[in-house]
């Protein structure tokens, strides 16, 4: 399988870029914030929970977000390969996914990680929130909170994969398709 976590602060791009090499790879695409969102949108148990836990941009439980990607994992046990959108956000669910896939026969394959400053992501998450209907990309405020919680939580996960020598960065700066080309080179240097 070919498993590429996608990885980068929020508004990096990762959704656009996913759905393009999603396409391109043949593979699937996980959105934990999108399964969530649905959720939400379901007015299901899970839904209340996230909303609960995610109040004013803070993460879902690493318990919630771990039993999605565990059903997933179950359902697409015979996909060619998956990109894991916004997964894994903190060091414990990184170790925990390791464990599953391991248990699948399967691993990460790669981690690519979308550089993209501040400033350029708070401007993109505005400009998406006046047609994306989220919430969470309305206010400056929880904008600028996913981007400190980015910082302090996830950004550690990267070292993760670092030390497994699967880490590569892209410079996430640029054109959808200028980026979405760095994107495919760095996938097709692992081949
Ligand atoms: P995203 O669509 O990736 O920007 O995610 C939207 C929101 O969903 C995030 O700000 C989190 O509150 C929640 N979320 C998505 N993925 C995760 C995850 N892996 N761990 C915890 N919370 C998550």
């Amino acid at each position: 399988m070919l498993n590429i976590v996608l990885f980068g602060p929020p508004g990096a791009g990762k959704g656009t870029q996913a759905e393009k090499l999603q396409q391109k790879y043949g593979i699937l695409h996980l959105s934990t914030g999108e399964v969530i969102r649905q959720e939400m949108n379901r007015g299901s148990e899970l839904g209340r929970l996230a909303a609960q836990q995610m109040e004013g941009g803070k993460l879902a439980s690493d318990e919630l977000v771990l039993g999605i990607i565990e059903n997933y994992l179950q359902e697409h046990r015979t996909a060619p390969g998956v990109i894991f959108d916004g997964f894994p956000r903190t060091l414990p669910q990184a170790e925990a996914f390791d464990s599953m896939l391991k248990k699948i026969g399967t691993q990460v394959t790669v981690m690519l990680a979308l550089d993209v400053p501040d400033e350029v992501v708070t401007e993109r998450i505005l400009t998406r929130g006046k047609t994306s209907g989220r919430a969470d990309d309305q206010s400056l405020e929880t904008i600028q909170n996913r981007i400190a919680v980015y910082k302090k939580q996830t950004a550690v996960v990267a070292d993760f994969y670092k030390k497994q020598d699967k880490f590569r960065a892209v410079n996430g700066v640029g054109t959808i398709d200028e980026i979405f080309d760095r994107l495919c080179a760095a996938i097709d240097a692992l081949r």
